[in-house]
């Protein structure tokens, strides 16, 4: 049966996938991003093949801002039935320089340099924010259409680095840590009303946030690039298309005992001790 399905961040490039594919199976799909006229692309594209879409502007980081939203939505399609929660990112005043913290560091002056002693709390807090708190927002809002009826879905966007911190980024990596964290919170919140609760852990895809610390300009990789697909098993980058047969799983009715996981689709990256 079609359901309504709001995308968060689906002006970007891993959940426009995700919207395109849920909508061949005749979905009626909300392209929610903070830039309209990405989501309006993108529901474009999604129309010019034949699908149900609609381009929504909204702030996942303001409650009125998804307000308006949802009420765009009820409209065109009625309630919702699967939110899939996708605007997240990293913030470079979160990101320290080196992966390991040495005596030298102290004495880098060098323009742009960051050790652990010079992080931004405005670069933590917009992290923390735009991936938990983006989270838990369009959840109050969007999943009050979801409680007590049948076939109700929510999916998180959770990361490699919430099993294991990735160097450098201790606030993307906490952040997405708490996404995973509040999935299995949220699952349990909602398992008497009929709202299952999930998230999928994507390792590595390269996409515009990371191509320019994983590829030099010639499209050669940079050591951190070299360092992944070393770690990789599989020994490539993701392709969005690889994130689509697990989101359909999770969210259609046969995984209907399903509640509650965090699904790696990785390339073995998580299974991998390195040696
Ligand atoms: P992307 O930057 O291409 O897309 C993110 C989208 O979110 C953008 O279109 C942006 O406009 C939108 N956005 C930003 N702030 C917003 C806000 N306040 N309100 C509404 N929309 C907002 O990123 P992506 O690579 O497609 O990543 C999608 C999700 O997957 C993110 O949660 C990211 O953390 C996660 N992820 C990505 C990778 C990867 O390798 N790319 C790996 C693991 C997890």
């Amino acid at each position: 049966m079609p359901k309504t399905i709001v995308l968060t961040g689906a002006g970007g490039v891993l959940c426009s996938t995700l919207a395109a594919a849920l909508a061949t199976h005749g979905h009626n799909i909300a392209v929610l991003d903070l830039r309209k006229e990405a989501a309006d692309a993108v529901a474009d594209e999604i129309k010019a093949n034949g699908g149900k879409a609609v381009g929504i502007a909204g702030n996942v980081l303001e409650k009125d801002s998804l307000e308006t939203a949802k009420k765009e939505i009820n409209n065109a399609y009625g309630k919702v039935d699967i939110l899939i929660n996708g605007a997240g990112g990293n913030h470079p005043m979160g990101t320290t320089s080196n992966p390991f913290f040495q005596m030298e560091d102290l004495k880098n002056t060098t323009d742009g340099f960051k050790t652990f002693f010079d992080l931004d709390p405005k670069g933590i807090e917009f992290t923390f924010n735009l991936n938990f708190l983006g989270t838990l927002l369009p959840t109050q809002v969007f999943a009050k259409d979801m409680v007590g009826r049948d076939g109700c879905s929510i999916l998180n966007i959770s990361s490699m680095n919430a099993f294991t911190p990735l160097t450098k980024i201790p606030a993307y990596s906490g952040a997405k840590a708490a996404v995973s964290n509040f999935t299995q919170w949220l699952a349990v919140h909602f398992s008497k009303v009929g709202i299952r609760v999930n998230a999928i852990a994507p390792g590595f895809f390269l996409t515009d946030q990371n191509r320019a610390l994983l590829t030099n300009s010639d499209g050669s990789a940079t050591p951190r690039g070299e360092q992944i697909i070393g770690q990789t098993p599989m020994g490539r980058y993701g392709k969005p298309e690889d994130l689509v047969s697990t989101v359909e799983w999770l969210c259609d009715d046969a995984a209907s005992f399903i509640t509650g996981i965090v699904v790696p689709i990785d390339g073995g990256f998580s299974a991998y001790s390195g040696v």
